[in-house]
């Protein structure tokens, strides 16, 4: 089943991971019509930058509506957001064993240290803390590399010896281990290596495999699916385990659940996901002792039957995501982080997705792919906008801006899937990014930076509609295929797909006709923006002399250049110089939809066929490599604007409020100090041993 847990996150990056994309919105977006759209009630002028340091800025994020939610529906939230915060260790140690001993130096250090804190090297380790924080370890959560620290072991260990040993309890044995992770760049050089050649396992410092092999691994995994040929509906082997080896040599999974490992964090889970089944109304009532009973076995057939009562309900107000359920960060896409989201309806702002879920079969029907491979009925397209109220695990403090669940494909078969965009998320992030300079550096004419600052917010949120909504669910498998033919490179080509089905309907005369679009307009401002960000600008993100591994800026990578070499000699997009200044233009956008048009087809012909050799052909051809000098030009440019590519949030605070036993209400407030509320965090919700 490998690869088929990709399709959650989104094009997200999109948004709050992409300085392109969060410049566009931001630079244009005219605030009284985002304001409008959705986020009526979020108009208070606050600081939302909380904190920045290094390529980071977090900000808050406010949840509009909470305050006018019945009692019931309140208390639910507070149950699920204390649930969504008891996991958070869990990521952590999945992204690299040694990740909690060193949080938790780092923390008792910065909790306990008496001396200057007014120095450089003091100033370079607090940095280095507010990094792993952000990326739930000493990776970073981009682009994978280990961080380097810009303050040395001796002083490291000055500052520990100033402090009295006692501070650190058990974190004195392991004092050697967290000194050589932080300062030997050769040990855990990256969290995830996609390196096509190497063993992506060993190579690989996350924690889902511990001395076993990709081999191993890979024959593991296919002894066990072979087993289960035939079943129409499989569970996801190997999702919720680490695969590691006993005393003797053997593999086993060890397998996270109540009794197992990260049992301590999952058993805090399960009690406040009690509290939250107690005052749940069905069906939701029932889908939360689904989940229950999976966190309490371990049953992956149990994880199905949630999934399954999750997606069918789609009345419930308030509604989460809380499990193992992302496989970006395992190189064989198999093994799922931890993560949840806390969120209800945004009623007003669900409108535009409606329209498109209510046109799904059109849109199915006419999708330039052969008419085999698409599907004959499109089920179970639901979509709303959501505000979301708590962000845990995997979605915090970066945070994805859409959700597009479950991810095993015969259950999105047979019921189909929940699709949500966040909308107070991107909200605030427009709100952080306003008017940094980023359209007037890279966009060369004036008419497009017009286009981008007229439709670019509704540009981007219809996409991302597209592509959730309808783009991961439409077209079908040939019979026979297997969903994990196309190996290491499905996230990669699963997102183009969705992409592309996006932006050829952006530009669809249909799409004026349902009033969603005012005209071909929005349409050229998203192309001439996504070309820009695919060729160029997303290398803002990638350190000189890397290649691109991100699967959605491979997919990006993938589109832009496909189209660009497809177009070359008709000049449909153009390498423009000007000031020494490289741009590049779109020169005819109706041509460019034809090739999106043609690429769909061409990438959904891969996927339905499981043609591993061509889908590896385009994305190691046109996906991966960086032109070395283009890529300096736009890290000097990007750098010049002074704009940090990544953004992640804080959370609100809840606390209930009692009269007696009985709980009469739930405040919310909005905390402005990233440190606190990480601290806050270690202090309250840290529930796993430091060797798991
Ligand atoms: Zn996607």
């Amino acid at each position: 089943m490998q690869g088929e847990w990709h399709k959650i996150t989104i094009f997200a990056q999109n948004l709050y991971l992409n300085p392109m994309k969060n410049l566009i919105r931001m630079a244009s977006v005219p605030l009284v019509a985002a304001a409008a759209t959705a986020c009526s009630s979020v108009q208070t002028e606050q600081p939302w930058i909380v904190d920045r340091f290094d390529d980071i800025k977090v900000i808050r994020y406010e949840v509009p509506g909470f305050e006018q939610l019945p009692l019931e529906e309140k208390e639910l939230v507070y149950y699920l957001a204390e649930a969504a915060k008891c996991g958070r260790d869990i990521l952590y140690d999945q992204n690299c064993a040694i990740n909690l001993p060193v949080r938790r130096t780092l923390e008792c250090i910065y909790t306990a240290y008496a001396g200057d804190r007014t120095t450089a090297e003091w100033k370079s380790l607090e940095k280095y803390l507010k990094k792993v924080w952000f990326a739930n370890g000493i990776h970073h959560h981009y682009s994978n590399d280990k961080f380097v620290p810009e303050f040395t072991e001796e002083y490291l260990l000055s500052v520990i010896e100033s402090i009295d040993e006692a501070a650190f309890g058990e974190l004195n044995a392991w004092r050697g281990e967290v000194c050589r992770a932080i300062f030997d760049a050769s040990l855990y050089p990256t969290k995830l290596n996609q390196k096509a050649g190497e063993d992506l396992l060993l190579t690989s410092a996350s924690n889902y495999y511990s001395g076993v092999t990709q081999a191993e691994a890979e024959g593991f995994y296919a002894r066990m699916a072979a087993a289960d040929k035939g079943n129409p509906t499989p569970v996801s082997y190997g999702l919720n385990s680490q695969l590691t080896k006993d005393e003797q040599g053997n593999l086993v999974e060890r397998t996270w659940y109540l009794e197992g490992m990260y049992g301590a964090a999952i058993k805090e889970i399960v009690y406040w996901l009690e509290k939250a089944e107690a005052v749940a109304k069905e069906p939701q009532k029932t889908t939360i002792s689904h989940l229950i009973a999976y966190y309490k076995t371990g049953d992956l057939k149990r994880f199905d039957a949630y999934n399954i009562a999750w997606v069918a309900d789609t009345e419930s107000n308030v509604d989460f995501v809380n499990g193992f359920i992302e496989d970006y960060g395992d190189a064989l896409g198999r093994k799922a982080s931890w993560e949840s989201i806390v969120n209800f309806k945004d009623k007003e702002a669900c409108h535009r997705t409606e329209v498109i879920s209510a046109n799904a079969q059109w849109f199915e029907d006419h999708s330039p792919i052969n008419p085999a491979y698409r599907k004959p009925e499109v089920k179970g397209v639901s979509a709303k906008v959501i505000t979301v109220a708590m962000l845990g695990g995997d979605c915090y403090p970066a945070t994805p801006i859409g959700i597009n669940l479950p991810n095993a494909d015969w259950i999105r078969r047979d019921h189909g899937s929940k699709s949500v965009t966040i909308d107070n998320i991107t909200y605030a992030y427009d709100k952080a990014t306003q008017g940094n300079g980023f359209n007037e550096e890279f966009v060369l004419r004036a008419e497009d930076r017009e286009r981008m600052k007229l439709y670019g917010k509704l540009a981007d949120d219809l996409h991302t509609d597209l592509h959730e909504c309808l783009g991961h669910g439409s077209g079908r498998l040939k019979e026979g295929v297997s969903p994990t033919a196309l190996g290491s490179y499905s996230s990669t080509l699963e997102e183009t797909r969705a992409d592309l089905f996006g932006l050829y309907y952006i530009g669809d005369a249909k799409m004026v006709e349902l009033g969603l679009v005012p005209s071909f307009e929005l349409a050229k401002a998203a192309y001439a923006d996504y070309i820009m960000n695919g060729m160029m600008t997303q290398l803002s993100r990638i350190e000189p002399g890397k290649d691109v591994e991100e699967s959605h800026m491979r997919n990006r990578k993938l589109i832009a250049e496909w189209c660009y070499e497809q177009g070359r000699d008709e000049k449909v997009i153009e390498w423009v110089v000007e000031n020494g200044k490289r741009y590049l233009v779109v020169n005819n956008f109706e041509r460019l939809r034809e090739l999106f048009g043609q690429m769909l087809c061409e990438i959904q012909r891969i996927k339905s066929e499981g043609d591993y050799e061509a889908g590896q052909a385009l994305v190691e051809q046109y996906a991966v490599k960086v032109d070395p000098e283009l890529h300096q030009e736009v890290l000097e440019r990007y750098r010049a604007l002074n704009i940090e590519p990544y953004g992640g949030f804080v959370n609100p605070e809840y606390e209930l409020v009692k009269e007696g036993d009985k709980v009469v209400d739930v405040k919310i407030t909005y905390p402005a100090n990233y440190t606190e509320q990480m601290l806050n965090y270690a202090a309250n919700y840290s529930f796993l041993p430091n060797k798991n």
